[in-house]
């Protein structure tokens, strides 16, 4: 399908539970990566069983040391005769507890200057010599796990590099998070609407000083203030994603869509809890739910402000005098 139906489908899957959409976010990045760059039998080894759900993959790029300087990432993979040694580890792995299949950035020539150059993606099936942690403990986004990833020399063979070649690991993975960034943005837009649509609910239900509370003006006008942020957020992300399928390249406009999607989910959940008064602070209603989802696609698939550099970066690119 395209990426502007994949936002689509998205956006109605994180509607209803964000959750489920976040299960096929890395999951639809190694796909994507897959079917641009990988040769024929990683093609045909993956995609079907990946389309079929009997494989879920899952994409690692966040260490302990820190998930935004990814160009100080230390996990690396040396030539061990046919194939190759990884060792080192990530964290935050969404997915990890039932991956078939982990999508891995890491390096592969240490002497690469600068680092970037020398980074592979490996496709990694888990196996002997890899560990994977307990569930980490989280805020929201709880109908999926989140674990640590620990390579303890394990052996992976040398067809594991995404499309036969070492160290193009870096421009893929870019593009791979295009969509992703496009994915993080439509799964707020997601939640964001069901705030809304929590709130439109509520406001003509309950009534407060003998009339429904949205026609007390200050309800009413955070109606529509989340209303025309939503539509802005969806708009924006329909637009980065039909630049995608364009063949263009869309890392400004995906940045921007998750950007002003993701701030814009967070701050509709608030006013959805506050239209709700004291009921939006209960777990009875759904909106402490999407309060406590929406920060997450602020800070995964690269935070919001290294958003801003990505697209302060481009705008000077795209504008040189
Ligand atoms: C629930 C959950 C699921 C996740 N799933 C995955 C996953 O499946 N795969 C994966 O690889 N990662 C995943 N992540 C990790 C996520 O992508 C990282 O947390 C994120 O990229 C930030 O990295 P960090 O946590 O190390 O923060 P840091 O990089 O330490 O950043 C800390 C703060 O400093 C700011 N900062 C850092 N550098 C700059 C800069 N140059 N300019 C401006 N501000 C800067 C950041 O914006 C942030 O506010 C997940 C995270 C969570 C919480």
């Amino acid at each position: 399908m395209s990426t502007a139906c994949f936002a689509r489908v998205t956006e109605e899957l994180a509607r209803g539970w964000m959750s489920l959409a976040g299960a096929i976010g890395g999951h639809s990045v190694i796909t994507y990566l897959i079917s641009t760059f990988g040769t024929p039998e990683q093609r045909e080894r993956y995609l079907p069983k990946m389309a079929d759900g009997s494989i879920r993959a899952t994409m690692a790029l966040t260490e302990p040391g820190g998930g935004s300087d990814l160009q100080a990432m230390r996990t690396h993979a040396v030539p061990d005769g046919d194939g190759w040694s990884i060792t080192g580890s990530k964290t935050w792995i969404s997915n990890a507890a039932h991956s078939g299949l982990i999508g891995l950035l890491c390096i592969t020539d240490r002497d690469a200057k600068p680092a970037h150059r020398g980074m592979s993606v490996l496709l990694v099936e888990p196996g002997d010599g890899l560990t994977i942690s307990k569930k980490l403990p989280k805020l929201g986004y709880r109908g999926i796990e989140a674990c640590e990833l620990i390579f303890d020399a394990m052996r992976v063979p040398g067809h594991a590099v995404l499309g036969g070649t070492p160290h193009q690991g870096w421009p893929q993975m870019m593009r791979g998070l295009e969509v992703g960034r496009i994915q993080v943005a439509s799964r707020a837009v997601g939640v964001g609407q069901a705030a809304l649509d929590a709130a439109v609910r509520y406001a003509q239900e309950r009534e407060s000083f003998g009339k429904p509370i949205w026609q007390h003006q200050s309800v009413g006008n955070l109606l529509a203030d989340m209303a025309t942020k939503i539509r802005a957020a969806r708009l924006l992300t329909l637009d980065a994603a039909e630049r995608l399928d364009a063949g263009q390249r869309a890392d400004m406009e995906a940045g921007m869509a998750k950007l002003f999607a993701s701030e814009a989910a967070m701050q509709v959940a608030l006013d959805a809890v506050r239209v709700h008064g004291g009921y939006g602070y209960s777990k009875e209603f759904d909106v402490e739910r999407y309060f406590r989802d929406a920060p997450l696609m602020i800070v995964g698939e690269g935070t919001n402000e290294i958003q801003r550099n990505v697209i302060a970066a481009q705008l000077i690119a795209r504008n040189k005098i």
